[in-house]
């Protein structure tokens, strides 16, 4: 067979065996039946950090320590020790809450328990798993091989690994329902939810907390509200507010496929060091070029193709031949 033939009989077979495989593209993952979720406002929340200690007291987690302080929990990011953080915006002064000149804000980061999760679906061992009714991502530390491969998968960059761990661990956050803790289960709302003063993070049901949320995106500016307090179907209580300017947007009503855990803000998020992310889930972009690859073996005999293709041209050359 001559170079050229082989080339072209090799690419138009792969060609032909991608373009089979990719028929087999796979959307977003729905929703959970039961989806049980949080809704973050950072235009509620005062900065407080009542739920970044919760959920240390929840998961058994140390404070992080600042130099000699010890007392208080100066966490400043997501860490093996801090599953849940309040982040500050600020903007010139930093003076005035929710503007964007001269203003503030706080943000919440932990993990955005997405409907598609990208963790999940790049996890081999199934470590990461996401429950098929509340939708809630979980992690098996036993199955867990230590690759970390999750943490390339996840938009956020939520699982937090433990290298001080000869064993190696993942960190994050399981909305209070890892084995042991198991509040939701025993009908109890999370604990950043419950300890939350001003209903800023918020737990319920993700259709109900969409609901609320599409419910905020209504108001004007100035009008008064009442804002739930724990658990947005049961609240512990209201308090009346004055609605801030909200952003037309519910960030993980659709973003990378929908996260069961939502914001909304007065600041654009972006500001607020969200990531750019499309409508797409990671999972339904990685596994649709995975078993493209793989469908019928194209990845293999390409790989075999292009060995057997190496292999003829260094034996003509070493013989001194040509074709
Ligand atoms: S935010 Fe990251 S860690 Fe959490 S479920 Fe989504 S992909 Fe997984
Ligand atoms: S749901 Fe539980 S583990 Fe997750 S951030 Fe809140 S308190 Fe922490
Ligand atoms: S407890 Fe509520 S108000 Fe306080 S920092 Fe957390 S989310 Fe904000």
């Amino acid at each position: 067979m001559k170079r050229r033939d082989f080339l072209k009989a090799s690419l138009g077979g792969t060609a032909a065996l991608l373009g089979s495989g990719a028929a087999e593209a796979r959307g977003n993952l729905e929703p959970a039946e039961d989806a049980i979720g949080m809704l973050f406002d950072a235009t509620l929340c005062i900065g407080c950090k009542a739920c970044v200690s919760k959920c240390k007291e929840v998961n058994g987690m140390p404070p992080v320590a600042m130099g000699d302080e010890t007392q208080y929990d100066a966490a400043r990011d997501l860490s093996p020790q801090t599953l849940n953080v309040i982040k500050v915006y600020t903007e010139g002064e930093g003076l005035h809450k929710d503007q964007t000149v001269d203003g503030f804000a706080f943000e919440k980061r932990s993990c955005m328990h997405c409907v598609d999760p990208g963790c999940v679906s790049v996890c081999p061992v199934t470590a990461l798993r996401r429950h098929p009714k509340t939708g809630i991502v979980t992690y098996d530390a036993d199955a867990c091989i230590g690759c970390r491969t999750c943490m390339v998968g996840c938009p956020y960059n939520v699982p937090q690994f433990d290298y001080r761990n000869p064993f190696g661990e993942i960190h994050k956050c399981q909305m209070c329902n890892q084995a042991g803790v198991e509040r939701v289960d025993k009908g109890m709302i999370t604990g950043c939810a419950e300890v939350c003063p001003t209903g800023a993070t918020l737990f319920g049901s993700r259709k109900a907390l969409l609901e609320e949320a599409r419910q905020r995106m209504t108001l004007t500016a100035g009008e008064l509200y009442n804002y739930p307090r724990g658990d947005v179907r049961s609240p512990d209580s209201h308090h009346e507010k004055a609605a801030p300017s909200y952003q037309q947007h519910i960030w993980g009503e659709r973003e990378a496929g929908g996260t069961n855990v939502m914001h909304v803000s007065a600041i654009a998020f972006d500001k607020l060091g969200m990531p750019p992310l499309g409508e797409r889930s990671y999972a339904s972009i990685s596994e649709t070029v995975q078993h493209t690859l793989y469908s019928y073996l194209a990845l293999p005999a390409v790989a075999l193709a292009g060995l057997t293709f190496v292999v003829r041209r260094n034996t003509r050359d070493d013989e001194g031949g040509d074709s």
